[in-house]
């Protein structure tokens, strides 16, 4: 399993930054995003280190999926999206494979997901 000590998503698998975990395994880590595009905006990452979804090996990338299935339940949100970003173009800004799973609030709420314009 590769590890980029520059990493951000790195610093956090391994303890130098903190992060609000939701749950981890020997591969996959899934933790709160620090700036969150509505409320209960959570991030799904392989441990292994790779920058964009087709240098992750099939292995290490199962079992993401599963776990952004189970953050969506426990978030509880009926409408919900599930991103994974990949080059500046597509708006990745953290070159780490990360899956997003950001909650769509009932309009009563009366919060709004809005990608950030370039
Ligand atoms: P991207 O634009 O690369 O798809 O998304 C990167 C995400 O990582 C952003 O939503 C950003 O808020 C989040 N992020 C960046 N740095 C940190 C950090 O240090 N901690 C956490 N928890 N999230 C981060």
């Amino acid at each position: 399993m590769s590890s980029n000590a520059a990493c951000i998503f790195c610093k956090i698998i391994k303890g130098e930054i903190p992060s609000f975990k939701l749950f981890e395994s020997e591969r996959v880590l899934a933790f709160m995003d620090i700036q969150p595009l509505a409320r209960g905006h959570a991030l799904v990452i392989p441990k292994t280190h790779a920058a964009k979804l087709l240098d992750v090996p099939d292995n290490e990338l199962e079992e993401c999926m599963p776990v952004a299935k189970r953050i969506a339940k426990a978030i509880g949100a009926n409408d919900y999206n599930i991103l994974q970003n990949n080059g500046r173009l597509a708006h990745q800004e953290v070159d780490h494979v990360h899956f997003h799973v950001i909650p769509k609030p009932d309009a009563k709420q009366g919060l709004q997901i809005g990608w950030p314009q370039q």
